[in-house]
């Protein structure tokens, strides 16, 4: 009998599925993709054939340009690979369409979470636990120091700023996909029905999220702006654009940025950040080891960030596990 989990092999580019010749977010051009979400560290274009939700295959098309090779998995649809391998995609609950992958071969089970959240977000399913022999699980914040504060003081604390300032506007860096469409959804569940202007960089994620049937109200266009319109307004643009020439045609903006590393003064002083948000997409270091205890697996393979950190804390627990290392993520998602 073949060693327990060797089917199942963590290499550079990322993690083999042997018996299947498949990849989970492959960060080169393979044959067989499955991807957990449409974040660019581990949605790569140049696939044969890419195995993802449908909202994962929509932004990977409005990234690369084409949909060849392109096969749908529902969450909760089970898929046959060869070698007799199971593939069923789950709720992660971190962006429109993010899955974790449960993988099922020889009677063992393998859940590869991708990145994930435990908080609701009104635009994606919530993360689901699934019981498992190997937890494969993302540490992006995987340091105790991360405890991400509730969304809604955070929300109010832009609400706030911008009543306070009439004649400016709040300027909101985020990420375009996903973060961008969170707040903004965030934004009206705190009852801000107003107009939320958008860079033209974030338009089309946007509709997409829409046409996904997640509702952002009045959206426009900063471009189609008077001055005096955007006086007292909230415009979100990609955080790229906080600091650069786009910005000067806005009324005399507050520099705000949503992102979990907004927990480190220093990350916000760099990017001349005056009202740090700390609204992140991943799980924080309670909510990574609160997730460990209850999937309980045998074994977790931590990835995807501080990896040293929780790889002590489940040593002290007394449970297996091991740092993987894989190339090519980035932290776009935050
Ligand atoms: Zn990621
Ligand atoms: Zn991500």
């Amino acid at each position: 009998m073949a060693a327990p989990f060797s089917w199942i092999r963590p290499e550079p580019h990322g993690i083999h599925v042997v018996p299947a010749d498949c990849w989970i977010d492959p960060s080169q051009p393979v044959a067989n993709a499955l991807v957990t979400h449409g974040h660019a560290d581990h949605a790569r274009g140049g696939h044969g054939r890419t195995m993802a939700t449908a909202e994962t295959l929509a932004i990977m098309e409005l990234r690369y340009q084409t949909r060849e090779g392109a096969l749908p998995v529902a969450y909760g649809e089970t898929i046959g690979l060869p070698g007799g391998v199971d593939a069923t995609f789950v709720p992660a609950g971190h962006v429109l369409g993010s899955a974790q992958i449960v993988l099922e071969h020889a009677g063992e089970r393998v859940v590869v979470t991708g990145d994930y959240k435990r908080r609701p977000d009104p635009t994606c399913p919530p993360f689901e636990c699934v019981p498992c022999d190997v937890f494969v699980t993302e540490a992006t914040f995987g340091l105790p120091v991360f405890c991400h504060p509730p969304i809604e003081r955070e929300i109010g604390k832009l609400l706030k700023a911008r009543a306070d300032h009439p004649d400016r506007c709040v300027l909101v860096g985020a990420y375009a996909l996903g973060k961008a469409q969170r707040l903004i959804a965030e934004l009206r569940r705190a009852g801000h029905h107003e107009p939320i202007w958008l860079h033209g960089a974030m338009e089309r994620m946007c509709r997409l999220y829409e046409d996904f049937g997640v509702a952002l109200g009045d959206l426009r266009l900063v471009g189609d702006a008077t001055k005096d319109q955007l006086r007292g307004a909230i415009v979100i643009c990609p955080p790229s654009a906080l600091n650069d020439r786009w910005s000067r045609r806005l009324p005399d903006p507050i520099t705000a940025m949503a992102s979990g590393w907004m927990r480190v003064r220093q990350r916000a002083r760099q990017r001349m950040v005056e009202l740090p948000l700390v609204i992140s997409d991943h799980a924080d270091w309670g909510e990574l080891t609160a997730t460990i205890e209850e999937v309980n697996p045998a074994e977790s393979w931590i990835t995807h960030g501080r990896e040293e950190a929780l790889l002590r804390w489940c040593q002290l627990h007394q449970r297996r596990a091991r740092a993987l290392a894989l190339v090519g993520y980035e932290d776009e998602d935050d």
